[in-house]
């Protein structure tokens, strides 16, 4: 086993290879504010990917309800126990959120699925893991829309159930993809070295040659997004649509397309790039990267349980509406600055958030141009001053995307149109 720095953790690691950095890292974030599971990602995704024989149980891309749903089933319900039985009581974070990058969230003093010893049998001996049955698999996003408990309290159905015009429960929609891990779970499951981060995007892919099947990283993935496909008895997962990525998606023109989940995404709420990596693993500082601005400058946006170990690129602006502990299990101790952040935005964040899926293309970085003040008053209590400002994207080579302002232009349809639907 190799130590390995784990950033997100604070701290090293085990992990069963050296550590290999791509150049940039494919990353994103979801804005879980603004989702309103209409489901376009997961349907752009299957019918781009996963419509033939063999994969009808296949969503690589999944919207599930918070939180009871789960596709597989329960899929971190039941993680988290295992790790709680591998450590009792252990998991748990020290320290505080600082600005410094090695351990911007403090330290996690609990153990990583690697880290698990005494929970790892002869059968799965790298990783903490578990195989969903097919059932659990059977139903993506069962209790779609169901809520739970009520705020400040342990969780229970509410008695009085939804109330107007005050809501005492609450759900939220978690989106998912593959996080195309920096200590990929399921590359260091299998036993035939057929899963691989590509050097230059960090993208994680099964090689379909050397594959047997043997379901290594269905168990060991702790977010569950290889699924095994039983007419070929290979695994399968999110590709990050690279041909998309590389610019070879004829619809870009050889610009390179973010995948087409964030594409399809009606909501706005998700965000893909590709950040610059350092040696060691850590982002290397690009101010003006909208990412890098979200998650290490504004750090409104954070992993998705971080305590798996595997330093997840997906990250999420956590839902305001949620109880905080729940939200601090499943994003780690910096859920209330980002929740706080995000209440009150400042210039340059309520700009950057103008960002999310205005256009297909991959954006590398941002410029501000300063616009006029457009609404001085209150906010929950609060002075806000709102400024129409402009946000300028740039591509890969530097040249414009696109340039959108902070207030939305408004649209009247001519009254000629009024009943046109
Ligand atoms: S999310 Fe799972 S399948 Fe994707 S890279 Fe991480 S461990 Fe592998
Ligand atoms: S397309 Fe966007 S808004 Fe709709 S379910 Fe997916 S992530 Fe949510």
């Amino acid at each position: 086993m190799a130590r390995v720095l784990n950033w997100q953790l604070g701290r090293e690691m085990t992990y069963p290879y050296e550590g290999a950095y791509p150049e940039r890292q494919f990353a994103f974030v979801f804005n879980i504010n603004r989702c309103i599971a209409c489901q376009s990602c997961t349907m752009a995704c299957k019918s781009t990917w996963t419509f033939s024989k063999g994969q009808e149980h296949m969503w690589w891309a999944n919207v599930e309800t918070k939180p009871y749903g789960g596709y597989p089933m329960f899929w971190d319900v039941k993680i988290l126990e295992l790790l709680e039985r591998a450590n009792p009581g252990g998991q748990r974070w020290s320290g505080q959120p600082s600005r410094d990058p090695k351990a911007p969230y403090g330290r996690f003093e609990g153990r990583t699925v690697f880290e698990a010893e005494r929970m790892l049998t002869p059968d799965s001996a790298r990783v903490l893991g578990y195989l969903p049955t097919d059932e659990e698999w059977n139903s993506p996003n069962i209790y779609e829309d169901n809520p739970v408990g009520e705020k400040g309290k342990p969780f229970s159905w509410s008695k009085t159930g939804e109330q107007l015009p005050e809501h005492k429960t609450w759900f939220f929609y978690l989106a998912r993809i593959c996080n195309h891990c920096t200590y990929p779970a399921c590359l260091a499951a299998c036993p035939r070295k057929a899963i691989y981060k590509r050097p230059e995007d960090g993208i994680v892919l099964v090689d379909q040659q050397e594959c047997r099947g043997y379901r290594k990283c269905v168990e060991a993935c702790p977010y569950k997004k290889v699924m095994y496909r039983g007419n070929t008895r290979i695994a399968e997962k999110c590709i990050a649509c690279y041909p998309r990525i590389e610019g070879k998606d004829p619809e870009g023109g050889g610009k390179p397309l973010q995948t087409r989940c964030m594409t399809a995404c009606i909501g706005q709420i998700r965000l893909q790039g590709l950040v610059k990596i350092n040696r060691d693993g850590t982002w290397a500082e690009d101010r003006y990267h909208p990412l890098y601005y979200l998650v290490h400058v504004a750090k409104v946006a954070l992993p998705l349980y971080p305590q798996f170990g595997t330093v997840p690129n997906g990250y999420y602006i956590p839902p305001r509406w949620v109880p905080r502990p729940y939200l601090r299990q499943m994003f780690g101790p910096g859920v209330d600055q980002a929740i706080e952040r995000y209440e009150n935005p400042d210039r340059e964040l309520t700009a950057v958030l103008q960002l999310f899926n205005r256009a297909r293309e991959i954006v590398y970085a941002y410029k501000i141009l300063e616009g006029p003040k457009v609404y001085e008053g209150t906010l929950r209590g609060r002075r806000v001053t709102l400024y129409n400002d402009t946000v300028i994207a740039y591509g890969k080579d530097g040249e414009e995307l696109f340039r959108t302002t902070v207030e939305e232009p408004v649209h009247v349809r001519p009254a000629v149109h009024a009943n046109s639907i």
